[in-house]
């Protein structure tokens, strides 16, 4: 409003001087050099209010210069910005599709537009994995530890990268670090719990399960399980550093943890058969057999006693053993290998036939060739067991879940595929139908029987 009365004000007074001076005309007359210019005072007027207008307009272009790099520059910045989450999130859909090239193109032109941020950071990480260039990707951690607010991402990309290089020592201390800085992180946790068990640090891998549990990062069944097998091998070191009562209370424990866990039961029965009283002894044996029956405990509970005589064995089997889990396959085993070994040839097809079942596997089939030949001399009946058993199913085995390794003894870490607790107590299943192969087996068998 005042802005409209200033400028009507003004348009009066211009047009007041202008009616006023062509009511007193003059001339102007300016003499410059060889030059005359003769002109009226309206004109010169007329010019110098134009000169007065253009010099206005001059100052409002110089302020606005004056304030406009910080409003140029703040279009420029923001335009970079936006340039650069573009690169960063085109460079992560890249590194999620395994687009090696894209991933490395978007990560300089992250770096190019926001150089230093965190984000270009890990995606100039990531992208230097995804091309294998190992040594730009360890420099781009290594940024990202010197900064705070990256520091644990950073460490989260060594460790990764040292544990594909096989440097578990340096994997381990650095995950410890990443641990000091953000205590209890879950993935801190079990990445210094599987890489104790790799480094078979068996405290290690105890005190970090511990902690997972507490977080509840981790099922009950499985850490009971994980704890049994650690307690065990602990249990293990204790008696090559010949600490008998150690080993004695660390195999009751591991075998407290997981009463189904073989190996523990043996290990329980053989050490409190050296360390124990009797009586703890037969109490101990009707419980694991109980929880745990199976051909390498049936072997510990009969050396409990040294240099039995095989008809006591199998009387002590029947009576104190087998009455503890009475129709499971692996007590009818034991009673019909202690009854083939004390020559009671009945009681050993019975509890043959008994394990056996509807398809018995080609274990017992050989154990039944064995009774004819012994009981009845009849070699043509063991032929025909021994036939049956090259196209029977094999006997169980301990077999790796994750490669499928066959071992006959139970171990902690797969010798394979270094997986741990990966041992299951079963049957292999058995390679595709090829009647070659078995006819030479049951050539084989039978050359070697004879
Ligand atoms: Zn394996």
């Amino acid at each position: 409003m005042i802005r409209t009365i200033l400028v009507f004000a003004l348009i009066v007074v211009i047009a007041v001087a202008a009616v006023w001076l062509s009511d007193y005309p003059g001339d102007v007359r300016l003499t410059w050099g060889g030059y005359v210019v003769e002109t009226s005072v309206v004109v010169v007027g007329a010019l110098a209010l134009i000169f007065a207008v253009l010099v206005a307009l001059i100052y409002r272009f110089w302020i606005w210069v004056k304030h406009g790099p910080g409003r140029i520059g703040e279009i420029f910045s923001a335009r970079r910005r936006d340039k650069g989450l573009e690169a960063i999130s085109s460079g992560m859909v890249a590194i999620a599709a395994g687009d090696a090239d894209e991933a490395r193109r978007q990560a300089i032109a992250a770096e190019k537009h926001l150089s230093g941020e965190p984000m270009t950071l890990l995606l100039a990480a990531q992208a230097a994995e995804l091309n294998e260039d190992n040594r730009a990707a360890s420099i781009y951690y290594d940024r990202m530890m010197s900064r705070q607010d990256t520091e644990f991402l950073g460490l989260r990309g060594l460790i990764n990268r040292a544990i594909k290089e096989g440097d578990l020592e340096k994997a381990r201390d650095l995950a410890k670090r990443a641990d000091e800085l953000r205590p209890g992180t879950a993935w801190v946790l079990k990445e210094l719990y599987e890489l104790a068990l790799k480094l078979r640090d068996w405290e290690g891998a105890e005190s970090a399960l511990t902690r997972l549990a507490r977080g509840k990062s981790a099922k009950g069944d499985m850490v009971r399980r994980a704890k049994a097998v650690i307690t065990y091998e602990q249990a293990l070191i204790a008696i090559k550093e010949k600490r008998e009562a150690d080993a004695l209370s660390l195999a009751q424990q591991a075998h407290e943890l997981d009463s189904s866990f073989v190996p523990a039961a043996v290990l329980d029965v053989k050490l409190t058969a050296e360390q124990g009283s009797s009586r703890k002894l037969h109490k101990l044996i009707g419980e694991a057999w109980k929880h745990a029956p199976h051909r390498d405990l049936a072997e510990a509970i009969r050396n409990t006693v040294s240099g039995e005589q095989p008809s006591d064995w199998f009387r002590r089997a029947k009576e104190t053993v087998a009455p503890h889990n009475p129709d499971h396959v692996e007590t009818h085993l034991m009673l019909a290998k202690a009854a083939l070994a004390s020559r009671d040839w009945g009681p050993a097809r019975e509890h043959l036939m008994k394990a056996g079942g509807e398809t018995p596997s080609a274990g017992i089939l050989r154990m039944l060739a064995e009774l004819e030949e012994k009981a009845n001399a009849d070699a043509f009946a063991a032929r025909e067991w021994i036939v049956k058993s090259s196209v029977a199913p094999q006997d169980p085995l301990w077999i790796c879940d994750s490669c499928g390794r066959q071992e006959e003894k139970w171990q902690a870490h797969c010798p394979a595929c270094d997986s741990f607790d990966s041992f299951t107590w079963r049957t292999a299943d058995r390679g595709p139908h090829n009647p070659d192969v078995i006819e030479a087996e049951i050539v084989q068998e039978i050359s070697a029987g004879s």
